[in-house]
């Protein structure tokens, strides 16, 4: 018998991530054929190679080579390319992951050529439509066949929105197949705390991991502002040690806070996964506006702060691992750092097990081969 063909889309950092964990069932499987689609949203080495090399994935069999422009532009382009794929390989399902312009772009051609959908990272919502990401994954929800649900609460949302019971499968979250089988093996020798440790006298524990990349915070000044403040200030209690991402490097370089934050915490360049995680665990407390990274917080029990109005991971805020901190007020936002760190949470696992890709991979074997 022909194995079935899937083609999977992924553009985005978080999305390579999650990607692996799939693909690497994927690749096992007797039943279901993997092609893989790199949109090119993100793609230079550090947002994009280091993830296919570390997580051992096989190169993308299609490399779109977009990025940048306005999301109409920048989803425009990709759809047009998506289709002229999905034209030629003819799949009999379309694999997407979470909630970006890749993600709708894949969407919408595959919606269109009448080929099924399978969402991963389905049911999550912020509910603030002025967020891309919340916009790309309500849509992306409305015309896929299998939402695959990271979480209880997410299918709560799909239900309420009138998804039929049979569409949504709760198999947990890929994040947490990927920190089991990748992250949990990262020890605190070595690595970039190491470099850290040698050149700023960073260690284990005793310091603050940020990272700050969502549009909403880094395109508005105000709240690059009261980030840039409220972090400087938490500088001097605790070392602070700050990833950057590229769009984030630029706004703060054009609003000119970039030598401030320089001055006051140890910026680095994007970081491979693995390093991420070295990082992420031996923190002493994590700020964010990433959604991966509030998750990989509780993954590794580290108290995290969320600096956003509001967070998809509800459960992490009602469990004390999470708090947010709205970036409207620096002494507010500086308040929630100093509260979170040292404090933990209640014992719950809303993700699963860790066996997210295999669920994932036995439904579509079981409904399309
Ligand atoms: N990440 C990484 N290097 C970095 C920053 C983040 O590998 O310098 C990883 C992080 O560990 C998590 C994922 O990227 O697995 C989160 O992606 P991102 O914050 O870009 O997007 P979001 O989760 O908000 O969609």
């Amino acid at each position: 018998m022909n194995p079935k063909k899937i083609v999977t889309v992924i553009g985005a950092r978080p999305q390579f991530i999650k990607a692996s964990a799939v693909s690497a069932v994927l690749a096992e499987s007797d039943q279901l054929r993997e092609i893989v689609v790199h949109t090119g949203q993100h793609f230079d080495t550090n947002m994009s190679d280091v993830f296919f090399s570390e997580l051992g994935m096989m190169p993308p069999a299609y490399q779109c080579g977009i990025h940048g422009g306005t999301h109409g532009d920048m989803t425009g382009r990709m759809l047009i390319d998506i289709e002229k794929i999905l034209f030629h390989e003819k799949p009999d399902a379309v694999l997407v992951y979470g909630d970006t312009n890749s993600t709708l772009a894949a969407s919408l051609a595959a919606i269109k050529l009448h080929i099924p959908i399978a969402h991963v990272e389905a049911g999550l919502r912020s509910f603030n439509m002025r967020s891309p990401e919340e916009v790309n994954r309500i849509l992306t929800d409305r015309v896929s066949r299998w939402l695959f649900t990271p979480n209880h609460v997410a299918g709560v949302h799909l239900l309420d929105e009138g998804a039929s019971p049979g569409r949504i499968h709760q198999v947990g979250d890929v994040m947490l197949d990927v920190a089991l089988r990748h992250g949990a093996r990262v020890t605190p020798d070595g690595g970039v705390l190491a470099r850290l440790r040698d050149k700023h006298g960073v260690r284990a524990g005793e310091y603050c991991l940020a990272t700050i990349h969502r549009a909403e915070n880094t395109d508005d000044p105000v709240r690059v502002t009261t980030i840039v403040d409220a972090l400087t200030h938490f500088a001097r209690d605790i070392q602070i040690v700050m990833p950057l991402h590229p769009r984030t490097r630029t706004t703060l370089a054009e609003q000119g806070k970039l030598q401030a934050l320089q001055d006051a915490v140890v910026l680095l360049d994007p970081l491979g996964y693995l390093a991420m995680v070295q990082l992420e665990k031996h923190a002493a407390i994590i700020a964010t506006d990433s959604g991966g990274v509030q998750k990989e917080a509780f993954f590794y029990r580290v108290p995290c702060v969320t600096l956003r109005n509001e967070t998809e991971w509800t459960e992490l805020v009602d469990a004390g691992w999470n708090r947010l901190a709205p970036p409207v007020d620096a002494t507010s936002v500086l308040q929630s750092l100093r509260a979170g760190l040292g404090s933990i949470g209640d014992d719950i696992a809303p993700y699963g097990s860790g066996d997210a890709a295999v669920r994932i991979v036995q439904r579509l074997s079981n409904e399309l081969a």
